[in-house]
């Protein structure tokens, strides 16, 4: 059995075939699943997909990329749509300067908003950071530090530096279809130092998708291609990275069942 913890499937790309894309997955092994919430406005639509299908759960939160959108964010905001059973983890949250949709003070208020939600409800807390390890570890520590909660670097592509920081968190580490790309040398080398059994496996889709299926609309049933990458990765078989990964997550995200 395959665990994809990143699905967007209230994507724009998913509209008109989201019955299909959910039974290919399931003919692929991912029998589970977390929808991934990116604004709060999204959350209703996200809800009714989860509602639909018993094997699939989701987060709730805001995207970096909106902070800018949810300046009057509180944490009762989050908590009150975590309250629903089928809520699995706060987030995705974190920081991104990349594309730099909103600026970095009203990124990291959004940010401490969902740590303060993860500190209270003990839900993992699913982190977003894209050129901005520094500023990303400070908050985590700082947070940590006051109350600690669970952790998982989604989609990892930063530095070892804040690697190291996060794994003394004892935070756990999410690999997506760049795992698979040619010039990811550096993410593999990075993901080589996090302990097995801190590793979870994860589409991004319909963004990401991996070799061979690079540069098509990504989607759950390719989470078997990012699996085959890390079974290189770590020199072990398809079947081996499954078991192991979907223990982890399923440690995590402890609402899933
Ligand atoms: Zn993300």
């Amino acid at each position: 059995m395959l665990f994809d913890t990143h699905v967007n499937l209230h994507a724009e790309a998913f509209a008109d075939d989201l019955t299909d894309v959910i039974r290919r997955a399931r003919e692929a092994g991912v029998e589970r699943m977390i929808s991934i919430c990116d604004k709060l406005d999204s959350f209703s639509r996200i809800r009714e997909i989860v509602e639909a299908d018993e094997r699939m759960w989701c987060s709730v939160g805001v995207h970096p990329h909106y902070a800018k959108d949810y300046g009057s964010l509180t944490v009762d905001a989050i908590l009150e749509r975590a309250a629903w059973e089928r809520v699995c983890g706060i987030g995705e949250t974190g920081l991104d300067q990349h594309y730099g949709y909103s600026d970095l003070a009203a990124q990291i208020e959004c940010f401490e908003t969902h740590v303060a939600a993860a500190q209270q409800t003990g839900l993992p807390l699913i982190v977003h950071t894209r050129e901005a390890d520094t500023e990303t570890g400070d908050v985590l520590e700082r947070g940590y530090g006051a109350a600690p909660f669970p952790i998982l670097m989604h989609c990892y592509t930063s530095g070892e530096t804040l690697a190291r920081r996060a794994i003394d968190l004892d935070a756990y580490f999410s690999v997506s279809g760049i795992l698979s790309f040619k010039t990811a040398e550096s993410v593999r080398e990075v993901i080589s130092i996090v302990p097995r059994d801190r590793i979870l496996l994860e589409t991004d889709c319909p963004y990401l998708a991996p070799v061979p299926m690079r540069g098509r609309r990504n989607e759950p049933a390719y989470l078997v291609h990012v699996c085959t990458a890390l079974a290189q990765l770590w020199d072990v078989d398809e079947a081996e990275v499954a078991r192991i990964t979907t223990e982890n997550a399923l440690r995590l995200f402890k609402r899933v069942s």
